[in-house]
């Protein structure tokens, strides 16, 4: 088998993990749907109970072929050493702070990561003794003042959501481990084809899979990988038992849309840039934030750490919320609907969507406006992305 890591991302995205199957030769990787595997024999049982190399899959909670071929896929795109899925995003985000955090600790997170990402820290884990503080990631600076001795995670989005803020990932990494504390980045935004923070030295990344990763809006999914087989170690033995792992189909539906993670993503952000430079042109229009802009006020950082702005952005509506309300009501091929990263365009309002679980003035220290749109774009044709928004921006 030649080296796949070794090769380029959309040479990857087609072939990583996805060989043909080695008992039948079937091009696209079987369905493996079965709960359960059959041993040889009693040693057979045991060697795969030990984890030897002549071992086999044992129960499909522990271990699945389609499910390893997924594994391998996003693990060699993100340039680790090991993959776990999860059944969702947010069983990704748990599983690494179940795995790494314990009574005592504290963590330092991005203060506009995603809802939930932020809402379990403040909600669930002072149960049982872990603390957290949320900064603006985008000037590190905020980072290292919030670390403390028992801080043992550094927690960041990047770009995060829904302001697009950017945090410069070498820097916040550097701080982090003189520190003493491990770093896991949420890479959904950039995606393994525009990002690679374990290059950055990040010791962990994950994917909410349900966005650009799977792309059909029809799944939804989650990925860690870990970048040394220590560090995978510790995270696959509490995965395995804390139980938010994945079926066999739905990481079936995960490759099937991988394959087209490359074409997806350079369609949807050759969009994204275009619509961005229009609306920033666009009298009813008050900003526009997306990476690639050079408006942006990270746009440097952006260039130095992203292959690519990605196909999300946000921008605000004269008229505020109002604005912004008549634009989503009025428009007839951008979708109204949260997530993100789907082959379609989805359109929404995070303060009273997305973040709505966050105070006013939490909102509002993270630079989520009530006037912030967030538009994700999708591969329809560019002329008639821009021709739906004209022609409702013309009525504002
Ligand atoms: C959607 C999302 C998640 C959560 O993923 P689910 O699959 O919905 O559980 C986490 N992080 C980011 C950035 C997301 O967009």
């Amino acid at each position: 088998m030649h080296d796949l890591t070794k090769k380029g991302l959309h040479t990857q995205v087609i072939h990583a993990g996805q060989g043909a199957d080695p008992s039948t030769g079937a091009v696209s990787v079987p369905i493996y749907q079965a709960s359960t595997f059959a041993f040889k024999n009693a040693d057979h049982g045991a060697a795969s109970f030990r984890g030897d190399k002549d071992g086999g899959f044992i129960y499909t909670r522990l271990g699945n072929p389609t499910i390893m071929a997924l594994e391998e896929s996003v693990t060699t795109l993100e340039k680790g050493f090991g993959g776990m899925a999860c059944a969702t995003g947010m069983a990704a985000v748990n599983l690494v702070y179940y795995a790494l955090l314990s009574q005592g600790d504290h963590v330092v997170c991005g203060d506009s990561v995603y809802g939930p990402s932020r809402l379990v820290l403040e909600n669930e884990y002072p149960r049982f003794g872990i603390s957290a503080d949320f900064v603006d990631a985008s000037d590190v600076a905020n980072i290292a003042a919030a670390m403390k001795p028992n801080t043992k995670l550094v927690y960041l989005e990047t770009p995060a959501n829904p302001n697009l803020k950017l945090t410069d990932l070498a820097a916040a990494i550097e701080i982090a481990h003189a520190a003493g504390a491990l770093v896991c980045v949420d890479n959904t935004f950039a995606s393994p084809l525009l990002q690679n923070p374990l290059e950055l030295g990040a010791d962990l990344v994950l994917h909410s899979m349900t966005k650009f990763i799977n792309g059909h809006t029809d799944v939804v999914a989650g990925m860690v990988v870990a970048k040394d087989e220590e560090l995978y170690k510790r995270v696959l033995k509490v995965h395995k038992n804390l139980g938010g792992t994945m079926d066999p189909h739905q990481a079936w539906l995960v490759l099937r849309g991988i394959k087209t993670l490359g074409m997806r993503m350079e369609r949807a952000q050759d969009n994204c840039l275009k619509l961005a430079k229009f609306l920033e042109l666009h009298p009813k229009i008050d900003w526009v934030r997306y990476p690639f802009l050079e408006s942006h006020p990270q746009y440097d950082l952006a260039r130095k750490q992203m292959r690519g702005g990605g196909a999300v952005m946000s921008f605000g509506v004269t008229g505020g919320l109002e604005g912004g309300k008549k634009l989503m009501d009025n428009l007839e091929l951008c979708t109204l609907a949260v997530s993100l990263g789907g082959i379609e365009t989805l359109i929404e309002h995070p303060a009273s969507m997305t973040h709505a679980g966050m105070s006013q003035a939490e909102r509002e220290k993270a630079s989520i406006t009530d006037d912030l749109v967030r538009i994700a774009v999708g591969c329809e044709d560019y002329a008639d992305l821009e021709a739906d928004l004209a022609r409702v921006l013309d009525t504002i």
